[in-house]
Formats: C-alpha cells, structure tokens, sequence
C-alpha cells in the first residue's frame, strides 16, 4: 500500500467514546449503538464500570467475534460506591446522590481521554459532568437522549413558557404551547414532581447547562414515527439531530436477545417453548421497566388482575419484590396460562414471538419503541420521570394502545402508606380483556402497529432514514476531525 494512502486510511478512521449512564433503560440501548457505530469499520471504546460491564461483555464479545470491521474496546472505570447501577439503589430516594456520585469518575474519565485521544464523545444526558471534558480536549460532545424527540420538545417547550403557572391545581390540565400537535398534559404528570421529590432539580440543572454546548442528538428512534418532532427540535435547539433507531433490531441473534441487558430469569429454552405452545397473539406481557416500584399491595391487585382476565400473560416482577401473600400461589392457580418472571426478562425475545400480542408497559421510551419494533399494542400506565409525555405520543398520535387511568406521577416512588394501589384488579382485569379481546378499536391498534413495525424495520434497513442518519453521522465527525488535522490539532 502506497504509504499516503495508508496514512489516509489512518486519518479516516475515527474513534469514539461512549459513556452510557448507568440504569438499563440507558445502558442496553447505547451498547447497541456502539455495536451500531462499531459495524462501520469506526474504533469504537466503552467506558463502564465492573458490574455494568458483567451484564453487556458478552454481548460485546460475541459482537467482536462475529464482526468483520472494528471491535469495541472495554475500557474500565472503577465506581466509588458499592451501588453501581441505579436499578440496585436500596431506596430511589437516593437518586440524587447515586447521579452526582458518578461524577467521581470524572478525573478517571479525562485520564482515558487524554490518553486514547478519540474523536468524539457520545455521552449519556445523564452525565453532564462529560460536557466539562469535552470542552478541556475540545472533542466534540454529542448527547444520547433515551427518549423520543416528541418527549424532549414538551419538555423544553413547558421550560420555556411554562405554562402549568396558568392552571389553578395540578390535576386540570393545560395545552403544551408552540408544538407541531395539541398536547395536552396536567402538573400531576409532569416530571418535574419526580425530580423535585428526588431532589434532582440541581442535576436537572446541571444537564441544561451541559446540553448548551453540546453538538448534537443522537436518539433511538426514527423519522417514521415523530418526523414533525425531529425537524421541530433540530430548529427549535438548533442543534443537529440524528434518529437512528430502533436500536434494538440489531439484536438479531437468539442469544443476544436472550441476554440484551443482563442475564434473563428463565432459561430460553423454557421460554421459548412456552411461548411456542400459545396461539398467536394470545399472550400479553406485563412488565414495568428496570426502574419502577410498586408496593405489595399493587402486585396483588396486578396479579389478581391478570388471574381474573382469563389470558395467558407473562408477568416480570423485579428482583427483590414480594409478590405478596394473596398471590403467592397465582402461578400454580394460574398453571399452563401464566409464568411470573421474577427478575430480568428477556424482553425482546418475548415481544418478538408471534405469540405475544399485547403489552401492558409503564411507557419508559425503550419499551414503547420496542413494541413499536416488534408490532405489539400497548396498554399505557406511566408512572414518572416523561412516562406520561411517552403515553400521550403512544395513545394520541401513534394509536397503537390506551391507557389503563392513572393521571398522577411520583405516588409509587413513596412508601406503601402513602402510595398505596394505583390501579385495582377490575381495572386491570378490564384493560387486559380488552387488548386480547376482538374489538374494533384493538384491532384498529394492531393493524396500526403492524405498519408501524415495518416502517421501523425499513427504516434500519440500507438506506432507511435511520440506516443513512448513522452514516451522516460518521461523515460529520469525519469532517470534524479532518478539520483538527488541518488545525494541526493532535490526533491518534
Ligand atoms: N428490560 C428487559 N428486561 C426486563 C426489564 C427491562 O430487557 O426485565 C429492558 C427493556 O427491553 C428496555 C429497558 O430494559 O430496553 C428498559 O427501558 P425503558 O426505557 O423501557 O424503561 P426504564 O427501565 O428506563 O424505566
């Protein structure tokens, strides 16, 4: 090889860090952006700490093995407090201090930087203290926002104008101002409750500050779905945006579905057969998220719920949850209909099996842009942080599903005296019935999130929208760093 060429080749190949924030619905969807990024021949390093990193590496290593372009390097960073992911926080009310703990891996963070030099940052929102590195080594920062652009217009559109000052109590409700759409929403289900009970609003803060000088949004979502919120956002922020999700249909092998996130509950085999012997869409799947707390006395009502409708369902109840004495032996009065999964699902696996045909969630962005990608309808009950804005994309411009009735945030974030039951068994019983039931509207969801799930497939597809914004991407960063080059600027 003629040695400018192979300099040239040198110059081209990029290198990118990526700082995933450590909760699940976070974390599983940048590692597939890596593997994303890391398919187009880019060097591409992982910063994660050693228990984050025991639930993703083998996920890394098959990719590595199987890929014909770059590997992803690991690159550890080892975390001050025993808590290393905040799915394993003892009380959520120490949010806060888990958030500003991960600042403590700031100096090993700039250790990495200086010594690996990468071109770019793509950084978690929820790390704003990246935002500081960026600026010392002027590389530029691009944030991955777990949520849909739909979701990150309302909330900077009710920053700006704030119109909630205008409503006389928190439940009446009040039209989100300057939007592509009427989106209408109440003070009970606005974040900002959540952050203000946790004692985030500092970290909020934090976060607008870091997002001034960021260069731009990577999200896992696609034009399809949200076109107006994409183009609205990019002028509104005037940043530059790339949607290129759904991220999670790069998981195409049983294995990587199986163990997307951390290590499944149920052998795959077992599932899987299970699965097999249903109908088709004749299971829904009930699962909150990595995050959500419910006190005993909703498991029961969910489970007597779900008992009463007769369907076949599966039910993830996170670890270290009692299910409750009422329901203690649901699953052996419920035998052959339905599996309590006590501990980590293998999502995608489930919502991607012909049998599954309906998905009560609790709207975190992951899980509606999954049901979106495997074709599945929903049954909405949000519960914090923009779960609600989720439900009103979900419910009132997408139609792929309605909500169970809950209008008020932060209640399962208190105790069990305060938070109590949400949502009783009828109600529960009466949504599942009529997501798994034949009527018109339903069926009208289903045929909705069918298209939809095509669209999303095309768009992650050769030359779909998503497909040809990740290779915008590159190109841009590519730009970026010949720019440095000609600045004389020092590169690896
Ligand atoms: N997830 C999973 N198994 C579980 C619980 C969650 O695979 O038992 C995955 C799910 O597929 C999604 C992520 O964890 O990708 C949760 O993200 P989401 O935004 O839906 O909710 P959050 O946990 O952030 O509230």
């Amino acid at each position: 090889m003629a040695p400018n060429t192979q300099s040239q080749q040198q110059q081209e190949k990029l290198h990118i860090f990526f700082f995933p924030f450590m909760s699940p619905g976070h974390q599983i969807p940048m590692v597939d952006l890596a593997k994303l990024i890391s398919s187009r021949s880019v060097t591409t390093s992982i910063l994660s700490t050693p228990l984050n990193l025991s639930r993703f590496r083998s996920s890394i290593l098959r990719h590595n093995v199987s890929t014909s372009s770059s590997s992803i390097n690991i690159l550890l960073l080892h975390f001050p407090t025993t808590t290393e992911n905040l799915d394993s926080l003892p009380s959520r009310f120490q949010s806060n201090t888990f958030t500003q703990s991960t600042t403590l891996l700031q100096p090993q963070a700039d250790d990495l930087i200086r010594l690996h030099q990468p071109d770019a940052i793509i950084s978690d929102i929820n790390l704003p203290w990246t935002a500081q590195i960026s600026r010392k080594y002027n590389i530029p920062r691009i944030t991955f926002s777990a949520t849909s652009f739909f979701s990150l217009c309302v909330t900077d559109s009710i920053t700006k104008f704030k119109p909630y000052e205008f409503v006389t109590h928190d439940f009446e409700p009040f039209l989100v101002p300057g939007l592509p759409h009427t989106v209408g929403i109440s003070r009970s289900q606005m974040p900002g409750r959540f952050f203000r009970d946790m004692g985030l609003q500092q970290f909020f803060a934090q976060i607008i500050e870091a997002e001034r000088d960021s260069y731009g949004v990577v999200a896992n979502t696609f034009c399809a779905i949200e076109r107006e919120y994409v183009e609205h956002y990019r002028k509104t922020s005037g940043k530059k945006v790339w949607p290129i999700g759904p991220v999670s249909l790069c998981n195409d092998k049983v294995l990587d579905m199986v163990e997307r996130g951390n290590k499944a509950s149920i052998d795959m085999d077992q599932c899987l057969t299970w699965l097999d012997s249903k109908e088709p869409n004749s299971v829904i799947y009930v699962c909150f998220g990595g995050l959500c707390v419910f006190p005993e006395s909703q498991l029961v009502e969910i489970g007597l719920g779900l008992e009463a409708s007769d369907c076949n369902f599966i039910w993830v109840i996170r670890e270290g949850f009692r299910v409750g004495l009422a329901i203690d032996d649901l699953e052996e009065r419920v035998k052959g209909r339905g599996i309590i999964m006590k501990g980590w699902a293998p999502q995608i696996l489930i919502l991607n099996h012909p049998a599954v045909g309906g998905f009560l969630t609790h709207c975190g962005w992951n899980s509606v842009i999954e049901a979106v990608s495997f074709g599945v309808p929903v049954i909405t009950w949000p519960l914090f942080a923009e779960q609600f804005y989720n439900e009103r994309f979900v419910v009132a411009h997408l139609r792929i599903g309605f909500g169970i009735g809950v209008v008020d945030t932060g209640l399962e974030w208190g105790s069990e005296e305060e938070s109590g039951v949400l949502v009783k068994r009828n109600r529960v019983k009466a949504a599942v019935q009529r997501l798994m039931g034949v009527g018109e509207s339903v069926r009208e969801m289903r045929e909705q999130v069918s298209r939809l799930s095509e669209l999303a497939r095309s768009a992650v597809s050769e030359g779909g929208s998503s497909n040809v914004s990740l290779d915008l991407l590159i190109v841009d960063l590519l730009a970026q760093r010949k720019e440095r080059l000609a600045k004389g600027e020092e590169i690896n």
